[in-house]
C-alpha cells in the first residue's frame, strides 16, 4: 500500500517536472475554493416549484428569505442589514396599465404593437390631453463631452421622443462624433434608463424611445414582455417622475409617425449625430391617453450577511447577487409555469453563499465583507438601488462591489469574460488572479449592449464604488471542450430559449466547472482586498471617476 503510493507520487512528480517547461502557467488552486455539489443543492432548492419562481411580494419571497437567512446562519455570518437585522425592507411600487385609449393625431395606437408604455406614477389613471411631441435625438446632456441635445428647449408637458444608444453608435469613422461616446461601447447616456431620467428632469409628460433591435440590443418582444407592468422603489412625492407614460415606439410605427409630421426619421437620425442638433417639434401631431392604472405597494426585502473585519471593520468589501426571478407565467411546452431563474440568478446566489462559506472558514479578514442578496433586480435593479440610496455602510468606504449574475454552465474555460473594460482597476486584479488559474481575460463581445449598466453592481457604480460584474452571457467563453464555438452555442441557446423563461431551470446537463472557476476568481479577489489596504480606482475616462474622487479624503491610502 505504502509502496504503491510512493511510486505513484514519484511518477506524478516526474510527470510534473518534465512537463513544467511546456506549461509555464500551470493552473494553481486559488485560496477561495467552492463546491459544485453545494452550489447545485442551493440552485435546486431555490429553483424548485416550492419557491414559485421567487417573485417579490409572493409566497416565493417568504420561502426564499427564510432559506437565505437559515443558510447564512448555518455558515456562521452575522446579520449585515440595518439595526442588526438580516433583512432590509424594500418598499416597492407596482403599477399595471389597464385597457385604455392612446392616440396619436387622433388615430388610436395599439399598446404592444405600435407602442409599448408603462408608468412609474402611483396615479389611478394616466391621462394626457393632446400633448405636443418633440424629437430630442439621442437626448444626451453631457457637459464633460461638450454635448447637449436639448439646447434649452422646454419639454414641460410634452412628449419627448428619443433614439436609443449613444450619438456615436451608428456613426461612420469620419464623422466628428465618432469615438466621443466610446464608439460601439455603450455609455450610460445610451441607456433607456438615462433617457427617461433626463426627460423627467426636464418635466416631460411622457417619453418614447424609437425601438431598433441593433441599437437596443434586443427585440420588440423583450420590450413588450412586462405587459404593461412596472416597478420602482417607493419615492417621496417630490421625487416621483413627471412621466405619466414612458416606453417605446416600434420602429415602423415611428417612421409612420414622423412621415405624418412631414419629417424623415432617417434624415433626423443622421442629424442627431451632430453636436449642433436641436430638438425638432412634430408639427400637427399630438399624443392623448386615458389609461387606467392599478397601483400597489409591496414590502420586499434584501438579505444581508456580514463577516466583521478585525482591523478596519468600517472598510467594506461588498458582494451581491439577486434572489428574485420572474415568478409565475404561462405554461411552456413542458407545462412549466414558474420562471425559476435557476441560472439567473439562483446560481449567482449559490455562488455567493459558497464564497461566504469559504471566507468564513478562513482567518477573519482585516476589512469587513458584506454579502447581499438583492430583491427586484429584474424589476429594474431596485433592491440594490434602495440599498445604495439607504446604505448600511457609507458608499465612500465600500472598497469594491462584485456582482454574480448568470454564469455559464457549459464547462471549464480557458478564459474569463470581462464586462466594462477600461472602467476600473479591478480588471487588472482579475487578469492577475485569472492567470493563476491558467486563464486569460477576454473582453465582452458586444459592449454596445451596455451590460455594464444592467446588473446590481451598477447601483454602486453610480455612487462611485469600483465594481466588477461576472455575467456568463457577456461573451463566449473559450471552453476547454469545444473552444469559443461551444461557448457561443451555449449563449445562443440560453439567451434564445431560456433567459427569463420557464426553461431557465436546473437540469442534469449543467457542467459547473466554468462557473466554479468564475466564483473562485471573484471570491479570491474579494478576499485579497479584504486583507489589503488597497483602494481600487476608476480609470481615466470612466463616467464614474469624478463621483468617487469627491470623497477621496475619507479613504486612507
Ligand atoms: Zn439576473
Amino acid at each position: 500500500m505504502i509502496k504503491n503510493t510512493f511510486i505513484a507520487s514519484a511518477l506524478a512528480v516526474t510527470a510534473a517536472w518534465t512537463s513544467a517547461p511546456a506549461q509555464a502557467k500551470a493552473p494553481a488552486q486559488l485560496p477561495v475554493t467552492v463546491s459544485p455539489e453545494r452550489i447545485t443543492r442551493d440552485v435546486q432548492t431555490l429553483a424548485s416549484d416550492a419557491f414559485e419562481g421567487r417573485a417579490p411580494g409572493t409566497q416565493g419571497e417568504e420561502r426564499t428569505i427564510a432559506y437565505l437567512v437559515s443558510r447564512l446562519k448555518e455558515i456562521g455570518l452575522e446579520p449585515g442589514g440595518p439595526d442588526g437585522k438580516w433583512v432590509q425592507t424594500v418598499p416597492l411600487l407596482h403599477t399595471t396599465l389597464g385597457q385604455g385609449a392612446i392616440s396619436i393625431a387622433g388615430t388610436p395606437v395599439s399598446q404592444g404593437k405600435e407602442l409599448y408604455v408603462s408608468t412609474l406614477r402611483p396615479d389611478d389613471a394616466a391621462r394626457i390631453d393632446k400633448a405636443p411631441i418633440v424629437f430630442v435625438g439621442y437626448g444626451v446632456h453631457a457637459p464633460e463631452r461638450d454635448w447637449d441635445d436639448f439646447k434649452g428647449v422646454d419639454l414641460k408637458g410634452k412628449v419627448a421622443v428619443f433614439l436609443i444608444n449613444d450619438p456615436d453608435f451608428a456613426a461612420a469613422a469620419n464623422e466628428p462624433v465618432a469615438g466621443k461616446f466610446g464608439n460601439r461601447t455603450m455609455t450610460y447616456y445610451g441607456r433607456w434608463t438615462y433617457k427617461f431620467e433626463e426627460a423627467a428632469r426636464r418635466g416631460a409628460i411622457a417619453a418614447l424611445i424609437v425601438h431598433d433591435t441593433r441599437g437596443a440590443g434586443y427585440g420588440w418582444n423583450v420590450v413588450t414582455s412586462p405587459r404593461g407592468e412596472n416597478y420602482d422603489i417607493v419615492r417621496k412625492p417630490a421625487d416621483i417622475t413627471s412621466l405619466r407614460l414612458q416606453g417605446w415606439i416600434e420602429g415602423g410605427a415611428a417612421n409612420a409617425l414622423f412621415t405624418r409630421a412631414r419629417l424623415d426619421l432617417a434624415q433626423l437620425r443622421t442629424a442627431a449625430r451632430r453636436a449642433d442638433f436641436r430638438p425638432v417639434p412634430l408639427k400637427g401631431v399630438s399624443l392623448s391617453a386615458e389609461v387606467p392604472v392599478q397601483h400597489e405597494e409591496i414590502a420586499s426585502r434584501n438579505v444581508l450577511g456580514r463577516i466583521a473585519g478585525t482591523q478596519r471593520p468600517d472598510e467594506v468589501v461588498s458582494l451581491g447577487a439577486h434572489w428574485d426571478a420572474y415568478g409565475k407565467g404561462a405554461p411552456d411546452a413542458k407545462g412549466r409555469v414558474y420562471r425559476a431563474g435557476a441560472n439567473d440568478d439562483a446560481l449567482g446566489v449559490a455562488g455567493l453563499l459558497e464564497i461566504a462559506r469559504a471566507m468564513k472558514a478562513a482567518p477573519a479578514p482585516q476589512r469587513s465583507v458584506v454579502f447581499a442578496f438583492w430583491t427586484a433586480e429584474e424589476r429594474g435593479l431596485l433592491g440594490s438601488e434602495f440599498y445604495a440610496a439607504n446604505p448600511v455602510y457609507p458608499m465612500e468606504k465600500i472598497v469594491a462591489n462584485f456582482a454574480l449574475d448568470i454564469l455559464q454552465t457549459a464547462g471549464a474555460a480557458k478564459d474569463v469574460v470581462l464586462v466594462g473594460q477600461g472602467q476600473d482597476t479591478l480588471e487588472d486584479d482579475m487578469a492577475r488572479i485569472a492567470a493563476r488559474q491558467g486563464r486569460t481575460v477576454t473582453a465582452e463581445s458586444l459592449p454596445e449592449r451596455g451590460l455594464f449598466y444592467r446588473a446590481d453592481h451598477f447601483s454602486f457604480a453610480k455612487r462611485g464604488v469600483p465594481v466588477l460584474l461576472q455575467m456568463g452571457i457577456a461573451g463566449a467563453s473559450d471552453l476547454k471542450q469545444g473552444g469559443r464555438a461551444a461557448g457561443q452555442a451555449w449563449i445562443d441557446r440560453y439567451t434564445g430559449e431560456c433567459y427569463h423563461q420557464a426553461c431557465d431551470a436546473w437540469d442534469t446537463s449543467w457542467n459547473l466547472a466554468g462557473a466554479v472557476q468564475d466564483i473562485e476568481l471573484v471570491g479570491t479577489m474579494a478576499q485579497e482586498l479584504a486583507n489589503s489596504t488597497r483602494w481600487p480606482q476608476w480609470k481615466a475616462g470612466s463616467e464614474f471617476k469624478a463621483i468617487r474622487d469627491k470623497s477621496s479624503a475619507v479613504r486612507k491610502p
